[in-house]
């Protein structure tokens, strides 16, 4: 098939604005870092619902068609790279939160839905998205789900697959599988939404996601400490973890030549701890 052909495949399901192609391919990219390079690709898709990424997907494996799925593009092992043979499929305009259970402390989205939306849409009803990192002011729930994100509050509340209550994903073949449960306690039958956790879009495109919430905490401390010994850290780490056991959300590690690079000329850091230390 060619790309045209496959093009106008599409476009019995997408509007011509949701079909990026030639000239158009030139201001997208495949990495937030490099935004400089033009994306490589016979086309990019975006749908806006479930049921045009099930069409989409139905057609690419009608027609054997390579895809790639773009979420917010941070991830760091260059998954996101399409070559020209390929059609990639962003998840950029599926951004709706559709509910946030206050009682049940549920949230659920569709899988465009930025993280940092969703931790500050949840927080406006005084309550928590553990899932924080870097990268949560581009990053996607659905590609967090599918890449399994970890960050900085793993420690206590787990990584993403531990937030996952339900899932709604499309298969290659554009089987929609639902599974938007909102019941922690729930041992019915298999728990599919395991292998599409972590999976990387290998197995199907996460569409909508039900995650888990906790109680906005009412403070929060952080202490920094200093150490030339590996050894005192781990102790550090036992030792808060005996004194305030189920309190502890993130324990970091940072390196003294990390440490450095952070507090250079080059950085808006100030120096809030000795580098040297003997
Ligand atoms: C500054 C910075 C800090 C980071 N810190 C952490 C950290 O602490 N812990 C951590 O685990 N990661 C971290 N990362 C890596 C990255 O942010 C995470 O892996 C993030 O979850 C990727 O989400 P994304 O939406 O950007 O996905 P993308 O980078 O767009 O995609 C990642 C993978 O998932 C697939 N994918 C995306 N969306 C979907 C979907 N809806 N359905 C199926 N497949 C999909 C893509 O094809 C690709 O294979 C960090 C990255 C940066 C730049």
């Amino acid at each position: 098939m060619s790309n045209n052909n496959i093009i106008s495949l599409f476009e019995t399901i997408l509007d011509k604005s949701s079909i990026l192609k030639g000239e158009d391919l030139k201001s997208r990219f495949y990495h937030i870092w490099k935004t400089d390079i033009p994306l490589e690709s016979i086309c990019l898709l975006l749908p806006k619902n479930t049921n045009q990424v099930s069409s989409i997907l139905k057609i690419c494996n009608n027609y054997n068609q390579e895809v790639i799925i773009h979420g917010g593009l941070t991830n760091l092992v260059g998954a996101t790279k399409s070559s020209d043979n390929q059609v990639v499929i962003s998840l950029e305009k599926m951004k709706n939160i559709i509910e946030i259970d206050e009682k049940g402390k549920t949230v659920t989205c569709e899988s465009g839905v930025i993280i940092e939306d969703i931790i500050n849409a949840v927080k406006d009803k005084d309550l928590l998205l553990p899932l924080n990192f870097g990268a949560r002011g581009s990053a996607q729930i659905g590609g967090a789900v599918s890449t399994n994100a970890g960050g900085l509050r793993v420690f206590k509340y787990g990584m993403t697959r531990n937030l996952v209550m339900g899932l709604e994903v499309v298969l290659p073949d554009g089987t929609i599988i639902s599974s938007l449960k909102k019941l922690m306690k729930d041992n019915s039958g298999y728990d599919l939404k395991q292998f599409f956790i972590g999976s990387e879009g290998t197995l199907g495109i996460v569409t909508k996601v039900v995650l888990r919430l906790y109680q906005h905490p009412k403070t929060r401390y952080t202490a920094l400490a200093v150490t030339n010994d590996y050894k005192k850290v781990l102790d550090l780490l036992k030792f808060m973890e005996d004194k305030i056991s189920k309190n502890l959300t993130a324990f970091e590690l940072l390196w003294n030549d990390t440490y450095k690079q952070m507090i250079s000329d080059k950085t808006i850091y100030n120096k809030y701890l000795p580098d040297n230390y003997k």
